[in-house]
């Protein structure tokens, strides 16, 4: 046996680790390309190797999380940010922001499936329907690594700017 793992970037860690070396910052989700504090949040390597699998692993989960939350809701607050006068068609925007980022999916299916408008309790029930399944959906794949939390929420917030920009011009219109 030796006495020293390596995990995939080649980098060496104590035994004592065991088989699940952090490959990222337990804290803050940085990837770890030396031993040591980590760079990006300054936490000490006793805090890195002190955190067991089951630790490291809910805060992974919390962290990627929130990045996700992030990546889906940052592109669709342009609804808060639009100059001009709060009006309640404005508001009446608003009320749907919670399910916003399924929007387009809720608004095709509820068109498809029951022919009705985006307004309608059905279109807006498969808008939640859609941004829970892209929530979930984006949770369980960039949970498997900080390398694809980072590809996930890129995709997530580079899709939602776009679809976020097709809601402005259907919410000028
Ligand atoms: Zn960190």
């Amino acid at each position: 046996m030796t006495s020293r793992r390596r995990d995939r970037s080649g980098v060496e860690f104590p035994a004592e680790v065991g088989d699940d070396p952090p490959q990222s910052c337990p804290v803050c989700g940085y990837i770890l390309k030396a031993t040591g504090r980590c760079p990006e949040c300054g936490a000490s390597p006793e805090t890195i190797t002190s955190l067991d699998r089951g630790a490291r692993r809910r805060i992974g989960a919390t962290v990627t999380a929130f990045w996700i939350l992030v990546a889906l809701y940052l592109p669709q607050c342009w609804i808060f940010l639009m100059p001009g006068s709060w009006s309640l068609y404005r508001w009446s925007w608003i009320e749907i922001w919670p399910v916003m980022p399924g929007f387009i999916p809720g608004l095709v299916g509820g068109r498809m499936l029951f022919d009705v408008g985006w307004r309608d309790p059905l279109a807006i029930a498969m808008m939640a329907a859609a941004t829970v399944g892209l929530a979930v959906g984006a949770f369980f794949i960039a949970r498997r690594g900080p390398r694809r939390r980072v590809i996930v929420c890129w995709g997530l917030f580079l899709a939602g700017a776009v679809h976020g920009f097709i809601l402005y011009g259907l919410y000028a219109a």
